[in-house]
């Protein structure tokens, strides 16, 4: 793939994504998936989708793991509900993420993402532990299926998360770099965030948000791509100094005002090729 090629986050039935035939309107050519519900995550719908995605013309980066009963209403409930930290969820969201995996497989994907959840920040405590496990025992499966897990950037700081990925300690373990969850979740400055993860970051988000006057208390406001506190020309400046060539995902999790959620995308389309070019063509 030609580097920065521009992507866009998608979704069959769950999650936040845009639906493939209008991410084909918008006229991009790669995407990462939101894995279906369980029920509709069958072999029939896998061969359906990658028809689908051979009719369009569209290459599938990531397949992107969720969960029945997450909420994102607010930060307190995204720690009590989101990802594999959750102990009385863990050991059946664990089984469903290696499914997510087959299922990646099955469409060809080399790539499974995940929000993990909010890690503790007590490494000596007994969940911390667990949630190591439970993603080593997940890397592990991956590997099995020649994939890399990236984990989605926001809910621990640039420390936090290269602590744990180093007390993981498996070689396809990766970073799918999302800056404005750092600064809708308040865990730091995102480009100096990106800096510090850098070596791990194999695939990215495209998506601005404002910070909230309470950060890591309330949620900051995510909106439309250039808009916000990110600074989307120095991200992909960055991006192109630690030497990152993959594609630019972007996301806009708007699905409940579908109109405005597809302008905006297509908004965000036209900013990233403005500055793709301006970066790599002109310089
Ligand atoms: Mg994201």
């Amino acid at each position: 793939m030609e580097k920065w090629q521009v992507g866009v986050f998608t979704s069959i039935d769950a999650g936040l994504g845009l639906p493939l035939p209008v991410a084909r309107e918008i006229g991009v050519r790669n995407v990462q998936l939101h894995a279906p519900a369980r029920s509709n995550r069958t072999e029939q719908n896998a061969d359906q989708t990658l028809d689908q995605l051979g009719e369009f013309g569209i290459e599938l980066t990531a397949v992107f793991g969720g969960f029945a009963g997450e909420s994102y209403a607010d930060i307190p409930t995204v720690a009590r509900t989101v990802g594999l930290v959750p102990p009385e969820t863990r050991a059946e969201r664990l089984t469903e993420m290696q499914e997510i995996s087959d299922y990646a497989q099955r469409l060809h994907c080399s790539v499974v993402a995940l929000h993990l959840g909010f890690v503790p920040h007590d490494t000596e405590a007994s969940l911390y532990a667990e949630v190591c496990e439970a993603t080593r025992s997940l890397c592990d499966h991956c590997s099995t299926r020649g994939q890399t897990l990236h984990l989605e950037t926001g809910q621990e700081s640039a420390e936090g998360l290269l602590q744990f990925m180093s007390d993981v300690d498996r070689d396809n373990l990766f970073i799918n770099f999302d800056p404005a969850n750092m600064i809708l979740y308040g865990t730091g400055e995102p480009i100096e965030a990106l800096r510090k993860v850098s070596e791990f970051v194999r695939s990215v988000h495209c998506k601005d948000a404002n910070w909230s006057d309470q950060p890591g208390e309330t949620w900051g406001e995510e909106v439309p791509l250039g808009e916000g506190q990110v600074g989307m020309e120095a991200y992909l400046r960055t991006l192109d100094e630690i030497g990152y060539a993959g594609p630019l995902t972007i996301e806009r999790e708007i699905p409940q005002e579908v109109d405005r959620q597809k302008s905006d995308i297509g908004g965000a389309v036209k900013l990233l090729e403005t500055l793709r070019e301006k970066i790599l063509v002109r310089s």
